[in-house]
């Protein structure tokens, strides 16, 4: 899979912006809604944005048998929001997710909206816009046995990390106007590498 499609799910939020880092990358971009059209992509980004909304959404088109059968055999990053719609756990409030993650989130625990602010992640600037905390990374998600990893900290606090074909970053890369950024560099890396992967 040297030029992978990724889908962007398009219901709402920060869909566009990915396409450079995507492109710049060497993969294809791809603005998903549908479960035709999520068949027909070997990746997902689930974007930033306001994760009950896209829940939502999900519910109202029915559409989430369509991604929980995708989500278990292609590579999946979650975004901010994204990562939300990733953990096992939600608080503040409680809410439904995929749980593809080991990971218990607080939403918006940064605060209000004022309190979005920038951060150097991997001398990369990025942007954390009403972004939740990784509370508790623990224990394997539903990629079984494949190490969980957390690839940077803020604040002490985990705000990158992966576990086998999962990624979840609790920042925004795309707002950053240097293509590609490190994390979508990194996806795609591992979108490549993942045929294999999913497939033993
Ligand atoms: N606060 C949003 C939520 O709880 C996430 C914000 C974002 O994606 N930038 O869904």
């Amino acid at each position: 899979m040297s030029h992978p499609v990724i889908g962007v799910l398009a219901l709402q939020g920060c869909v566009e912006p990915h396409r450079p880092h995507i492109e710049a990358a060497g993969a294809e971009f791809a603005a998903v809604k549908t479960p035709q059209q999520f068949d027909a992509v070997d990746a997902f980004i689930l974007p930033g944005g306001e994760s009950t909304t896209m829940l939502k959404l999900i519910d109202m088109y029915g559409l989430w048998d369509s991604l929980t059968r995708n989500f278990k055999t292609k590579p999946v990053w979650g975004i901010c929001a994204g990562t939300i719609l990733m953990a096992q756990h939600v608080t503040n409030p409680q809410q439904k997710s995929f749980g593809l993650l080991p990971i218990s989130v607080q939403r918006n625990a940064y605060g209000r909206q004022l309190d979005s602010h920038h951060g150097m992640i991997d001398n990369y600037l990025v942007s954390f816009i009403r972004a939740p905390v990784i509370l508790s990374p623990s224990g394997v998600g539903i990629s079984g046995e494949a190490e969980f990893e957390i690839l940077a900290t803020h604040e002490s606090a985990p705000v990158w990390v992966r576990q086998g074909p999962y990624m979840a970053t609790t920042f925004h890369p795309e707002l950053t106007q240097d293509f590609p950024s490190p994390m979508h560099r990194t996806f795609v890396d591992l979108v490549r590498g993942s045929a294999a992967q999913l497939v033993a």
